[in-house]
């Protein structure tokens, strides 16, 4: 049975452009990490934990795709997992109903 999740979007806190969409998972208000393996879409950054990396390392930050702003930048959960770290007050959430 699938885990239940919410949907957000997430957009440029400086220029407001679309960036991707995002399953959350588990309770919390904030969005302090995105879990790679939980972004849905575009494939840009949907297929990051699928594509040519071997190592988080590898991962480019998360930057805006119209004005170059650094959101996130990658890194590792306490449970090894790929994730961006969120620059707080750099990025617009929106819960998707
Ligand atoms: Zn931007």
């Amino acid at each position: 049975m699938a885990q239940k999740h919410k949907t957000y979007k997430i957009s440029c806190g400086k220029c407001n452009e679309y960036l991707l969409t995002y399953h959350k998972f588990g309770a919390g208000k904030g969005i302090l990490r995105l879990y790679l393996a939980h972004i849905v879409s575009p494939p840009l950054f949907a297929n990051l934990h699928t594509a040519d990396y071997s190592s988080i390392k590898e991962v480019p930050n998360l930057k805006c795709t119209n004005c170059q702003e650094v959101l996130g930048t990658p890194t590792l959960s306490k449970s090894q997992r790929w994730v961006f770290r969120m620059r707080q007050g750099y990025f617009h959430r929106k819960l998707v109903k």
